[in-house]
């Protein structure tokens, strides 16, 4: 076993301290080391656990006896050992995370209570996310019951605490050396039962509602993007509480002509070979209307053009992408007489003939 560290040491306290300087202490060292501001440090995560470990023996006044008189083997000595993980963390210290970070949980305190978040899913035109547009959408959440002010309970009765739990909305288990916090089944919680639940909503102090929500969908979207309508999601469990967030994701229908890459715009264009051949002034569809784009003599097949700021805006710089445009060269399909002789004696003429090519790519095999 490696040496383990005093617990004042951890925690940077002195012998004597008294129990506000522990719990700064190590309220200090949790918000540094907390695993959610250091996703995947194995250091910090274990700095976390030691100074968890370290205020849960500390701030215990049998424990910290034990431990002051005879050192961790007097606490390891008493079957204890130390938080295996951070659930068993988390419940253990559940007033002090709540406190600290707003945590979920199912007790009672002083934390912030959080309605749910919501997510909706919105489809939307290409065309809708290059240049931005507005939706209102309709989402179904539990609102907070207005009959009753979210209370629960029908006018001029009021609720009694929960015998179960005796008011507290938990039940605290010994379990070794952790003590484990569970819901009041019976309260769920709250700690208070309604003795003449509210008619509208039966008690719950919520009540289903469709709400119309205008979502304004910023030029350059794509689909996945993610947009956060803050406290638009489901209302707060308590009054006092803040409302969650709702997560519109968008799903962009792909369109008929134009593809999408990033901040670029894709089409393919159709060109005769003799425009290939010879070149030509083409019009070609942009995002914002038609250009003209020149195509040189001697374009081949799969050629790619470019232009410059055609593009969808970038929905960090706004600074628009580019067109790029595939050029397909069509064979033509219903030759007329005239058209064929054409083609003929523009055969005999053309020195460069693909055959003779192949039958010297033979010849050298
Ligand atoms: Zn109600
Ligand atoms: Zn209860």
């Amino acid at each position: 076993m490696t040496q383990k560290r005093d617990y004042y040491e951890i925690l940077g306290v002195a012998k004597n301290a008294a129990k506000p300087e522990l719990k700064k202490a190590y309220r200090k060292l949790a918000i540094k080391y907390h695993p959610d501001k250091n996703p995947g440090n194995k250091e910090a995560e274990n700095q976390f656990k030691e100074a968890s470990e370290a205020y849960s023996v500390l701030n215990d006044d049998n424990k910290r006896g034990i431990y002051d008189q005879f050192g961790h083997r007097g606490i390891e000595g008493a079957g204890h050992s130390g938080p295996s993980g951070f659930e068993d963390i988390f419940s253990s210290f559940g007033d002090i995370f709540e406190d600290f970070f707003g945590f979920g949980g199912g007790s009672r305190g002083r934390r912030v209570q959080r309605g749910s978040d919501l997510r909706y899913d919105l489809t939307i035109d290409f065309m809708e996310a290059t240049f931005g547009t507005e939706k209102t959408v309709s989402i179904p959440k539990l609102d907070t019951c207005e009959e009753c002010q979210g209370s629960g309970s029908a006018e001029g009765s009021g609720s009694e605490t929960c015998s179960h739990c005796r008011g507290t909305g938990q039940f605290i288990q010994n379990q070794g050396f952790f003590k484990v916090k569970t819901t009041c089944p019976y309260c769920q919680g709250q700690g208070t039962i309604i003795s003449n639940p509210c008619r509208k909503c039966r008690g719950a102090g919520k009540v289903e509602i469709t709400r119309k929500v205008l979502v304004k969908i910023p030029a350059g979207v794509d689909s996945g993007s993610k947009l956060r309508l803050t406290g638009e999601g489901e209302s707060a469990p308590i009054p006092q509480g803040t409302a969650g967030d709702l997560y519109v994701i968008i799903n962009v229908k792909p369109h008929k002509f134009f593809q999408r890459d990033g901040t670029d715009v894709i089409c393919a264009i159709d060109i005769s070979f003799v425009q290939a051949a010879l070149g030509a002034q083409i019009t070609i569809p942009t995002l914002v209307g038609e250009e003209q784009l020149t195509i040189p003599k001697a374009t081949q097949y799969g050629d790619v053009f470019q232009m410059r700021g055609q593009g969808i805006a970038s929905l960090r710089t706004h600074r628009r992408g580019d067109q790029i445009i595939k050029v397909i060269v069509k064979t033509p399909t219903k030759l007329n007489k005239k058209q064929i002789d054409l083609l003929k004696q523009f055969d005999k003429l053309d020195s460069n003939k693909i055959s003779n090519k192949l039958k010297n790519l033979f010849k050298n095999l």
